[in-house]
């Protein structure tokens, strides 16, 4: 059994890596955080204006109470 892990968050990556379309990855948001790394330690994806497709906030002013 292979298990790989996403170098970014970590995360494991159960089956097989040809179902993750951002391998070695997990995710497209993982390959955008590490390219940012190599563009630039400055480059901040969770500035507010980065792309789309974040439904995950960790901080949601509105969520719950
Ligand atoms: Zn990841």
């Amino acid at each position: 059994m292979t298990s790989v892990r996403c170098p970014i968050c970590d995360a494991a990556m159960p089956g097989d890596w040809s179902e993750y379309p951002e391998y070695p990855f997990c995710g497209k948001r993982c390959r955008t955080i590490d390219l940012g790394r190599w563009l630039g330690e400055d480059y901040k994806l969770t500035s507010g204006a980065g792309p789309s497709d974040d439904r995950s906030s960790p901080a949601d002013p509105d969520a719950d109470r």
